[in-house]
């Protein structure tokens, strides 16, 4: 297929090199020449513009940073520029309205559109072993699952346009909440003299029990290797962590539902990346506590 790739990033560069990769004739752009370059040492073809990238498709990628810039690539350079019926794939991070708003823009101009976000870092993005959850339209889930395919590990349709976007924030609230319950919880073990090897081979097997603990213990030495025995280098940067916790907050607000567990953990982020720990892992949060 004929595949634009939009946004090239820590994200976007690994999954378009591995739609190249997968044989796809991928044509990508970015902002950023160095982003250009890789794509380039990948076998994707670049192009100066966006317009450029889209012309003659079959399918659009796109990766981009925040819902304002997702509807702006979109609005001025997708919608009315690539073939019309051609599948429109975006797989960025961002709020439930722009997602939706985005795909009735397309819909109306005659395009299938998915939102398709991703779980799962950049190590994933370069190992085609991400988790998308895809909201759409069952015709257009179809169309877009085996491209998502070819960069990911399990490709699941949450429901309708938005879908995917709500299923990553509510997982992602989640996540952040039970990674300060998590690290708050070793170290009250700690207070309380307990070995920590211990309690995690006790807790890991008892009703305690959660990723953010057995997958990706904050403490070095205990459990699986995770970013805390790196010095809390590399993994999922707090201040990704702490976007997808604002858009959570945004969602709930506007669904009107109550969630103060999401909410402290949003507090807690905000405090640790505004003291300047934007680019540690989230999990570096333990230090605070
Ligand atoms: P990034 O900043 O590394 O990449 C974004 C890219 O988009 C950059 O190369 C930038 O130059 C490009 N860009 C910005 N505006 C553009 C425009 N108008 N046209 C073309 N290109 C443009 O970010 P990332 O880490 O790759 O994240 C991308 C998305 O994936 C975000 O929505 C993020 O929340 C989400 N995400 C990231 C991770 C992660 O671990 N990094 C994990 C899951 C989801």
């Amino acid at each position: 297929m004929k595949i634009a790739f939009i946004g090239l990033g820590n994200m976007g560069g690994g999954m378009a090199a591995n739609l190249a990769k997968a044989g796809h004739d991928v044509r990508a752009f970015d902002l950023a020449e160095g982003a250009l370059e890789r794509a380039r040492a990948n076998g994707c073809t670049t192009f100066a513009t966006a317009r450029e990238a889209v012309a003659g498709v079959d399918a659009v990628v796109s990766m981009l940073p925040n819902g304002a810039i997702v509807k702006s690539v979109y609005s001025a350079d997708v919608l009315g520029q690539a073939p019309v019926g051609a599948l429109l794939l975006d797989c960025s991070t961002i709020d439930v309205a722009t997602a939706r708003e985005v795909a009735a823009m397309a819909e109306a101009a005659g395009y299938r559109m998915v939102d398709a976000p991703v779980s799962g870092g950049i190590a994933a993005a370069n190992a085609g072993t991400l988790t998308f959850m895809v909201g759409g339209p069952a015709d257009s889930f179809a169309a877009a699952e085996p491209i998502l395919a070819q960069m990911g590990k399990a490709v699941i349709h949450a429901g309708e346009s938005g879908a995917g976007q709500a299923a990553k924030i509510c997982n992602n609230m989640l996540l952040g909440a039970s990674m300060v319950a998590t690290c708050e919880t070793f170290k009250l073990a700690e207070r309380l003299g307990l070995d920590l090897q211990t309690f995690y081979d006790i807790s890991s097997k008892a009703s305690g029990q959660c990723w953010s603990m057995t997958s990706y213990c904050p403490v070095p030495g205990v459990g699986p290797t995770t970013p805390a025995d790196n010095g809390y280098q590399g993994g999922f940067a707090t201040a990704l962590m702490l976007k997808d916790l604002k858009l959570a907050m945004a969602a709930a607000q506007a669904a009107g539902a109550p969630v103060p567990m999401g909410h402290r953990a949003e507090e807690l982020y905000a405090a640790f990346d505004a003291a300047g720990n934007g680019g540690v892992d989230f999990s570096a949060i333990i230090k605070t506590l």
